[in-house]
């Protein structure tokens, strides 16, 4: 019994090992060429954030990103979106 608990220790050991090796820690960049990292321009503030970091939202079918969640609002209040 006693054998077989360690046995589950040195499994789970070994797998947190792999899992780091596959997937290492966020920390040290890979430059500012990552892959999937893709430039948007927030259309209220003009300011560019990465895709990954943005705040995306769907309006009507069209996928828009903006930088915060606070641009997103002064989006939503200045426009008007017509009526379907
Ligand atoms: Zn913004």
């Amino acid at each position: 019994m006693f054998r077989l608990i360690l046995y589950l220790i040195i499994l789970v050991l070994v797998y947190w090992v792999v899992k780091r090796a596959l997937f290492p820690p966020k920390g040290k960049a890979k430059g500012p060429e990552e892959i999937g990292e893709e430039m948007i321009q927030d259309p209220v503030c003009q300011c560019y954030v990465s895709k990954r970091h943005s705040y995306a939202v769907s309006i009507r079918g069209k996928k828009l990103f903006f930088c915060s969640e606070e641009c997103y609002r002064k989006y939503m209040s200045s426009k008007v979106l017509p009526k379907t």
